[in-house]
């Protein structure tokens, strides 16, 4: 069964009564040569944890490199289809729930015991963030993530410091991988077309940590508040998340990362790393 196929969609659809539902972010991919890309990205071998397969779009290619798959699907409807379209696989378990409210942790070592993990999903867009968020700042035990996301969530992911794009995700995101775009694809590659362009991005998970912190916890506070608001100096940004006075947190930005007028988006992953050391020193004396 080629479910990039319209013509066997459309039949999966009138088999089962099936109507696309845009809150769930229902676009399913068409492109045969974008999911060999993306099974290409997660690797051959072991685990994995899918997010939202659909029909069993992505499911099935993943099925046939990987040893075992096993996808969190929220739509109950789905339930029936999935069964229908991956009946020859006898490596994938569909499990029905919300994958943010799912305990990823203690799923990973009851499912994959003893085999490397990795993610792959074409995510529905309302939840991307909150999704990404958690996979990385929940430290699953997994090798890479990948993700169909909007193209303009890849790039604020993968960003580098100075850009437009880069923020306190990109942030979180090059502390614990190394994020590259694989390919982009356009919006009439899926059914239905969504209103924007998508890219697959592969997210490395790296070893350790690319810088290292005293206190992750405040290191990811002290990112998210120079982010918060934009058009203010880091200086005002982190008066207003600190209780720390302001010519004090002129001089832990100016240690940090010199001019204290300067904006978040302008510092390496390196400079926060400090400043956050710094500002830990200072509310632990
Ligand atoms: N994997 C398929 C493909 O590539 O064609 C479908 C991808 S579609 C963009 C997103 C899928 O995620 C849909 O099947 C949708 O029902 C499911 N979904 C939406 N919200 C979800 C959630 N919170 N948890 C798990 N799955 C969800």
């Amino acid at each position: 069964m080629d479910l990039t196929s319209p013509k066997e969609i459309r039949s999966v659809q009138s088999k089962f009564g099936f109507t696309f539902k845009k809150g769930l972010g229902q676009n399913f991919l068409t492109s045969r040569e974008t999911l060999d890309e993306i099974v290409r990205a997660t690797g051959q071998g072991g685990g994995i944890l899918e997010i939202g397969p659909g029909f069993g779009t992505l499911t099935q290619p993943l099925a046939e490199s990987a040893e075992k798959v096993v996808s969190i699907e929220l739509d109950e409807r789905l339930l029936p289809v999935l069964d229908y379209t991956l009946a020859g696989y006898d490596n994938v378990k569909i499990i029905h729930g919300d994958v943010l409210k799912t305990d990823l942790h203690s799923l990973i070592k009851t499912e994959f015991p003893d085999m490397s993990v990795s993610v792959a999903a074409n995510l529905p867009y309302y939840i991307t963030t909150p999704v990404i968020t958690r996979l990385l700042e929940e430290k699953l035990p997994v090798e890479s993530i990948v993700v169909m996301v909007q193209k303009e969530v890849a790039e604020r992911l993968s960003a580098r410091e100075g850009t437009k794009d880069y923020g306190a995700i990109t942030v979180l995101c090059r502390y614990c991988t190394e994020p590259e775009i694989v390919t982009v694809v356009p919006a009439s590659m899926f059914v239905p077309p969504p209103k924007v362009d998508s890219a697959v991005l592969k997210m490395k998970v790296l070893p350790e940590p690319s810088v290292r912190v005293k206190d992750e916890k405040l290191f990811f506070k002290v990112v998210k508040a120079s982010f918060a608001q934009r058009r203010k100096t880091l200086l005002n940004c982190l008066c207003t998340a600190f209780p720390i006075p302001k010519p004090d947190m002129a001089r832990l930005i100016s240690d940090a990362a010199g001019n204290p007028s300067r904006r978040g988006e302008t510092l390496s992953l390196g400079e926060f790393a400090k400043l956050s050391d710094l500002i830990y020193e200072r509310m632990n004396v």
